[in-house]
């Protein structure tokens, strides 16, 4: 099986009636790359900056991250790389920048530990733009946005890291900005942010987790943690259909998207990326040219009637079994 899903690399996933979808990775490592290439992606939809972070003994400087970040979007150049600026906090601690709290996924996560440090955000943005020189397939994503002030803070801070390069002599495109929609106060601001940014990317794992306050990561509350659960799919539809009526590209970079399930369910609600883990995309990719939009769109609309999480994931399965 898994040789005849990589003989998939270079087959365009479409589906059965002719809708294209983009199916992008989500990277961290270098060994992610190479997997990622080998099996077509055709972009990345999210590359996680705190992955360099966190296995270093101290903060690395904008040099060591430019190198870094070359790396990456030369590896997928002409195709668009798109950079998560550093998401720490959570369950993601640095040794050399300690956070005590006792609710760090409801403290100083993401975007508000970078506010609050800007010459962090700054060097990162930097060393983002300055290594797209001459490639200018770089996309810069904002995690942890809970409302549009955060977001126009964070873009001051962009803009002005651009035009401080440009003064320094930097000929560089300015990147599209792009806001990660995992806080269920931005689904209901899903509109005013993708009116601002130039793209929206959905992460279904916190969203989930703090739509169902269920700890993604503990075992004991395991079996509630569900992204077929009918709120997380209302708010699921809810963020497509805002920021398609701000003709806005909206993508999803959480798991939900690598499950053949959830692509299913996404792309029939219009989701115009989907971005996972390399490992994935063969499988997706596969499900996806096995499948007749039409059929999903009645399958999403039998599944956003119902009211528990369970029935929707059985009535899933069931029709993956159908495509074989
Ligand atoms: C998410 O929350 O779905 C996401 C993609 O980000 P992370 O898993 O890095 O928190
Ligand atoms: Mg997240």
């Amino acid at each position: 099986l898994a040789a005849s899903l990589d003989l998939l690399a270079d087959q365009p996933c479409i589906t059965t009636d002719g809708k294209r979808v983009r199916l992008w990775v989500n990277t961290g490592l270098m060994a992610d790359v190479v997997r990622s290439l080998e099996r077509g992606a055709e972009g990345v939809g999210l590359y996680r900056t705190e992955v360099p972070f966190l296995m270093r003994e101290r903060f690395p400087s904008e040099e060591e991250q430019r190198a870094i970040y070359r790396e990456q979007l030369e590896a997928f150049s002409p195709n668009p790389v798109t950079m998560r600026t550093l998401d720490i906090g959570g369950d993601k601690a640095l040794s050399y920048f300690p956070i005590e709290e006792e609710n760090p996924f409801l403290g100083w996560r993401g975007i508000r530990v970078t506010l609050d440090h800007p010459e962090i955000f700054l060097g990162q943005v930097r060393a983002m733009m300055k290594a797209s020189l001459g490639l200018n397939n770089l996309r810069i994503l904002l995690p942890m946005i809970s409302g549009i002030n955060e977001f126009e803070a964070a873009r001051k801070l962009v803009l002005r890291a651009h035009d401080e390069l440009r003064e320094e002599g930097y000929d560089i495109a300015l990147p599209p900005l792009g806001v990660m929609i995992e806080v269920p106060s931005a689904v209901y601001q899903a509109r005013a942010l993708a009116l601002r940014a130039d793209f929206l990317s959905v992460g279904t794992n916190d969203l989930t987790q703090y739509l169902l306050a269920v700890d993604r990561n503990n075992s004991r509350v395991a079996g509630l943690y569900n992204a077929f659960h009918p709120a997380v799919l209302a708010a699921l539809k809810a963020i497509v259909d805002a920021a398609h009526a701000e003709g806005t590209e909206v993508g999803i970079c959480g798991e939900l998207a690598g499950d053949p399930g959830g692509a299913l369910l996404l792309v029939a609600m219009g989701y115009d990326v989907l971005s996972m883990n390399a490992t994935n995309l063969p499988r997706i990719k596969a499900t996806l040219r096995a499948a007749n939009c039409s059929e999903l769109t009645d399958l999403l609309d039998g599944v956003l009637q119902m009211e528990c999480g369970e029935s929707i994931y059985h009535k899933v399965q069931l029709v993956l079994q159908q495509l074989g």
